[in-house]
């Protein structure tokens, strides 16, 4: 009598799960691109073995609104020294006469490397349309296809300055969609008026709606308590029929927003199934910048939009470009400040905290949602984490040990001297993520 023993092509081993009871470990096996057992002991063994030691696994992070075509710009032509938003717009408009393709496709390649070390596997970028070439829409299609092994990256056709500012603004958008953008975006609280800001929220729904695209704005982020323009994308989501495909981003408006009117717009946002995506690092550090102090916090509250059955996630928003001088692209540092700034940090808030990094942005990213999880059939998509809990996880911070895709493992960090190590392009590469060009102020 012979025993068949079972073989796969990668087993994770004595690993906690998220969603699991965590006095138990488990072993995960996996085929393919996909997960073919959980038990808690599995025979049989793996081409690759990992040993979890206990720690926590998690579907890989997602990081639900950057912008590429900026990342890693910071201090050419310069640096930003107030640190504000409007510096950054000043800079970057500098920068943006020399940008090319190629010159974006670099830093992607570069960067995307560090946001794959640190487990984000699905990045929602914007590109902006209101540049008449469209370089940034062309390099960021390409990023998509390029570095497809190591991120699934969905591009938000952007018009940073307006739909409605200039008249040729709204046929750039178009033009972005029709080279490939997945999303529509907009930015109605830039527009000169209410009147056009109303009219630019009809503009990119009606190219969403011919296309068949998911609408990703940029909506209310400022300090202004005025600035309303989320129940405007909330009617026409009702009148488009696009619940549950529209995300806002910032709406950093509605932390100022007067508590009576914020009382009547979360039912109707929470009907229109609208998905918020909070951008801590930079709201905390970019709003406010009117208010002597006390300062306010300028990040939408999230766990109110939470307490009122609204979808929110997280966005990393910019890394070491004119606008924030920091980041790594790690989404659990975009986390670890979002906690703290609303104050979600009660026992079970913190169980529930690396969710807005994961199912509840998969749930906003909507493509292959029924296949995302640490559950048998799903995806192979996971990050084993540097604790044995999310508490561990929230404290300790830092990258996790191994990060895996579509069923391979491609981020190994568990070398010495802190070593990143990324598969890319049929091997593996040591990923340094110093910033080799910064300059000591004089
Ligand atoms: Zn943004």
């Amino acid at each position: 009598m012979s025993v068949v023993v079972e073989k796969y092509d990668l087993v994770i081993r004595n690993t906690r799960i998220r969603g699991r009871p965590y006095d138990k470990t488990f072993d995960i096996a996996i085929v393919n691109d996909r997960i073919e057992d959980i038990k808690e002991h599995i025979n049989g063994h793996g081409e690759v073995e990992i040993d979890a030691k206990g720690r926590l696994v998690s579907p890989a992070f997602f990081n639900m609104h950057h912008h590429l075509d900026s990342v890693l710009t910071i201090g050419d032509p310069k640096y930003n020294e107030s640190g504000t938003l409007w510096e950054g717009i000043a800079i970057w408009a500098e920068y943006k006469k020399k940008i090319t393709e190629e010159d974006i496709l670099r830093r992607v390649e570069e960067y995307i490397k560090w946001h794959v070390a640190y487990g984000t596997l699905f990045i929602r970028t914007h590109a902006d349309t209101t540049e008449k070439t469209l370089t940034t829409v062309k390099a960021l299609v390409k990023a998509r296809e390029l570095f497809k092994d190591l991120v699934d990256i969905q591009v938000t056709a952007f018009p940073q300055d307006g739909i409605m500012t200039e008249p040729e603004n709204a046929e750039y958008l178009r033009k972005a969609v029709e080279l490939g953008a997945d999303n529509v975006g907009m930015i109605p609280h830039n527009e000169y008026t209410r009147e056009d800001a109303v009219k630019s929220i009809e503009v990119a729904f009606k190219i969403a709606k011919e296309y068949d695209r998911d609408i990703d704005g940029h909506v209310d982020e400022t300090d202004d308590p005025i600035s309303r323009n989320l129940e405007v994308v909330a009617k026409y989501t009702l009148k488009y029929g696009w619940q549950g495909r529209v995300t806002a981003g910032h709406v950093t408006a509605s932390h100022s927003w007067d508590p009576a009117y914020r009382y009547r717009i979360m039912p109707l946002i929470r009907k229109a199934g609208i998905t918020i995506i909070a951008n801590p690092l930079i709201n905390i550090y970019l709003q406010g910048r009117f208010d002597f102090y006390p300062k306010r916090r300028g990040m939408a509250p999230i766990k109110l939009y939470l307490e009122n059955g609204i979808n929110v996630a997280l966005g990393h928003d910019c890394v070491l470009d004119p606008w924030y001088p920091l980041g790594v692209g790690d989404m659990l540092q975009a986390l670890f400040m979002a906690i703290h700034v609303d104050q979600m940090m009660g026992w079970s808030d913190l169980f529930k905290a690396l969710d807005l990094i994961t199912y509840n942005a998969a749930k906003a990213w909507r493509k292959g949602y029924e296949d995302y999880g640490v559950e048998k059939g799903k995806k192979a998509n996971l990050v084993i984490l540097n604790g044995l809990t999310d508490v561990d996880v929230l404290r300790i911070l830092g990258p996790p040990l191994y990060v895996i895709r579509n069923g391979k493992l491609i981020a190994d960090n568990t070398g010495p001297e802190r070593q990143l190590k990324v598969f890319y392009k049929g091997k593996w590469e040591v990923v340094d993520t110093y910033f080799h060009r910064a300059t000591q102020p004089r």
